[in-house]
């Protein structure tokens, strides 16, 4: 398959899966235009070689053809993006949809209406992704954020044009991401894994420990570690039935000469609230009635010292209940620490749920190598999964 770059799209009439999937407030105005931005540099391709685009997307979860979720409310938004009209099918699949792209000019984009008023996108119906493809002669998946979904639109569509696909720009710059990391990772490699649970996170462990050298397991999974090495965790948050489970993983790390990191000590408090009174103690002895929601100082020195020592990172994950101002320092500190070694030369690549919430609040979205844009895609991506979207691709 030719990467986007290298084909021109002149006269052709290019169906885009985009993730348009974008939040709406009451007044059905577009609330974050983030995945809308991150369609452009694609769809400005086709146009400027000469191409027209026909765009398709799902938007919420709708059981029937409910008018709250029509792509019709996001037509503006994507007007002002592109800086260009953009028509609109009221239907993605019929006659009317294949009138106006039969009709559609070099330059001209059409945008399709929500691909789940059908139940065949999702259960990835042969026959409604046969109708998708007569709108076009050329296929190209840009939506990461469903790559893992063998939907009509990300997966089935693409054998209905053999030798016609490609990656958008934003998908293929998250599979270089993620390979960066995965497959040709510059050493040493460190995972940072953070959270609520451990078992959110197990299948990603096991996958990644072949490839890291340093593993910093943080937030509230790593109680889980301490209680099963025998720790006073007090009430800190911990998984009790997955107290052997860490204790394997600490052994596979040691087999596999991975160093794992857990925090030193903690800064505790007397209850899940911003105004808790709080102390610092060592991770081992959190008394009883008080948890830990955030990282020591002593461990926001070692998370550093580690951080630099490494040139590629891999981050999932807050180390501490952010949402609280109390008890953001440690997520931040390691934000800054990743920051840090960014610009000393390191890839660092942050992804998947939280981390990513976390990153953007506190603005090191621009200060680290790339963040991932889709939670479930990345997620499964790092466990190791080869991505239904993905993989559709790479077969003529
Ligand atoms: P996850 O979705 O597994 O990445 O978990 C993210 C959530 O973990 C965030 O909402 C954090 O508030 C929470 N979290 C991180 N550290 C702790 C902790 N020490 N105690 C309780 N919750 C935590």
């Amino acid at each position: 398959m030719n990467s986007i770059q290298k084909i021109n799209f002149k006269n052709k009439k290019v169906l885009i899966r985009v993730d348009f999937n974008v939040p709406l407030d009451e007044a059905f105005k577009v609330t974050d235009d983030t995945r809308i931005r991150a369609a452009k540099p694609t769809i400005l391709k086709v146009l400027k070689d000469g191409g027209c685009c026909i765009l398709m997307s799902h938007l919420g979860r709708p059981s029937f053809q409910d008018p709250q979720f029509s792509l019709a409310h996001i037509v503006s938004e994507l007007e002002n993006v592109l800086g260009i009209n953009v028509l609109f099918s009221d239907q993605c699949v019929g006659e009317a949809p294949t009138q106006l792209a039969k009709t559609l000019k070099p330059g001209q984009v059409l945008l399709l209406e929500n691909l789940r008023y059908h139940k065949e996108e999702t259960t990835g119906g042969l026959d409604f992704a046969k109708q998708l493809s007569s709108l076009a002669d050329f296929y190209i998946n840009d939506a990461f954020g469903t790559a893992h979904r063998a939907h009509a639109s990300t997966t089935v569509v693409a054998q209905f044009f053999p030798n016609a696909k490609c990656f958008g720009f934003l998908l293929a710059k998250e599979i270089e991401s993620i390979d960066k990391v995965m497959k040709s990772g510059k050493k040493p490699v460190l995972a940072i894994l953070g959270g609520a649970k451990v078992s959110s996170k197990i299948t990603i462990i096991e996958s990644i420990l072949d490839k890291i050298d340093h593993l910093i397991i943080g937030g509230g999974m790593s109680f889980t570690f301490i209680k099963a090495q025998g720790g006073q965790i007090g009430d800190s948050i911990c998984e009790e039935d997955k107290q052997d489970l860490a204790l394997q993983i600490l052994e596979l790390a040691a087999q596999k000469e991975v160093k794992v990191h857990l925090p030193v000590d903690v800064l505790a408090a007397d209850d899940f609230s911003p105004t808790a009174n709080t102390k610092v103690v060592d991770i081992d002895c959190i008394p009883k009635n008080w948890q830990g929601l955030d990282c020591g100082p002593k461990t926001k020195a070692v998370f550093h010292k580690v951080v630099q020592q490494c040139q590629t990172i891999l981050w999932n994950g807050p180390l501490g209940v952010f949402e609280m101002e109390p008890f953001s320092t440690g997520t931040i500190a390691l934000g800054d620490a990743i920051a840090e070694a960014t610009n000393n030369g390191s890839f660092s690549l942050v992804g998947g749920g939280d981390s990513v919430a976390a990153v953007k609040q506190f603005g090191f979205d621009t200060k680290v190598s790339y963040v991932s844009t889709g939670g479930g895609a990345m997620l499964e991506s790092l466990e190791g999964k080869t991505l239904p979207g993905i993989a559709a691709m790479s077969t003529h």
